[in-house]
């Protein structure tokens, strides 16, 4: 991975790629994550072309790239030294990046120490610093998402209405079934039946199990049934999609609870990871449903969806650094390969 930035700083010409050349060359690209997150049975792994999988990221988050970078230009432009009103300034386009107050205020206190030991000659050093501190914001310790720690591996998705859990666990299942574990996706969204239809029509397009059962049935109901069902057949992975509205958010977080019990109650180490899906488009939304459902549930990881086309991206900085907990996947488009692991070196070389 290493080699492989250094080798992108020459290669890279990014904003001469077109978004067709980009998507073309999608497919390889997908291979080219850090193994120790996901298993790879695809032996062409060695022969993707690198910088294909960086131009493709780097389209899609274009429009963070570039409402940031325009912004961070503006304010260096022509300033031949920094000072404290540089950083001001610098302040101000962070918050309004969607990075949070809290992150932002950490951000610029490490630069101002900077800028008293004079490490802030100029421009380039500033944005060097810059990125160098939002890189270590976004490397937060946490064991690996590792699936074969444990069989079944239970993840439990969770979130607010429309974030996009149901299209995540559906890409989380093709990426889990191209590695060659066994999938089972369960509807324990009972609250509308089109949800179960959704979750339905995605188990059989990536040949996975489905457990489900009838709109309107007890979420833990499923869950036991799944749990059971999960055991008996020798499923790698079990890929559990939970409602994001009841009739109270009261009401959801003591369902989700329960559904969490349900699973504990059959596998004590389970569930493994409770994966919380917050949608980049909502920006500072994103900061409160992580600490809602952080306090009553507990999150142990984070997906980031419909980072293309939203110049919201920063707000991946904010909420991995103000919550300590790492994003695992990031969504860049509709298609079930646009579900990314999220590795922060990549996702800070493609922001600047
Ligand atoms: P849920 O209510 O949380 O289950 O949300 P859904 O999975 O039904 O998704 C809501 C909408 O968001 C759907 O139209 C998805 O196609 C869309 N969506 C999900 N992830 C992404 C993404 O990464 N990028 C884009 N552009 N759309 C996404
Ligand atoms: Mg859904």
């Amino acid at each position: 991975m290493v080699r492989w930035f250094s080798r992108k700083s020459q290669e890279d010409k990014p904003e001469t790629v077109s978004e067709n050349e980009a998507e073309s060359q999608k497919t390889d690209m997908s291979s080219s994550k850090p193994p120790e997150v996901r298993p790879h049975k695809s032996p062409e792994g060695n022969s993707e072309k690198p910088s294909g999988f960086f131009a493709y990221m780097r389209s899609r988050l274009r429009k963070t790239r570039q409402a940031f970078i325009g912004k961070l230009d503006r304010i260096v432009l022509g300033k031949k030294e920094i000072d404290q009103d540089v950083l001001e300034e610098l302040e101000e386009v962070l918050i309004t990046s969607d990075l949070g107050v809290e992150t932002t205020q950490r951000l610029i206190a490490s630069l101002q120490e900077r800028l008293h030991r004079n490490e802030l000659t100029d421009s380039d050093r500033l944005l060097l610093h810059l990125k160098e501190e939002i890189r270590s914001f976004l490397k937060v310790e946490a064991p690996p998402l590792d699936v074969k720690g444990h069989k079944p591996f239970v993840i439990m998705a969770v979130g607010v209405n429309g974030v996009g859990k149901t299209t995540t666990l559906a890409k989380l299942a093709a990426h889990f079934q191209e590695a060659g574990l066994r999938v089972m996706l369960v509807a324990a969204d009972t609250f509308r039946a089109a949800a179960i239809e959704q979750l339905m029509r995605w188990a059989e397009r990536v040949g996975a199990d489905l457990i489900k059962q009838s709109s309107g049935a007890d979420p833990a109901a499923v869950v036991y049934d799944a749990m059971s069902a999960a055991q008996a057949r020798g499923v790698d992975v079990v890929l559990i999609d939970t409602a994001g509205r009841l009739n109270t958010k009261v009401n959801l977080m003591e369902e989700l609870k329960k559904v969490k019990r349900v699973i504990t109650r059959h596998i004590a180490s389970a569930p493994h990871e409770v994966l919380l899906i917050l949608d980049a488009t909502t920006g500072q939304n994103a900061i409160s449903q992580t600490r809602l459902f952080q306090q009553e549930l507990g999150v142990s990881g984070l997906v980031l969806t419909k980072l293309d086309g939203t110049a919201k991206g920063g707000i991946v900085v904010g909420v991995c650094h103000e919550f300590q907990l790492p994003v695992r996947f990031i969504g860049l488009g509709e298609g079930l390969d646009d579900l990314k692991e999220f590795n922060p070196e990549q996702f800070v070389e493609a922001l600047f």
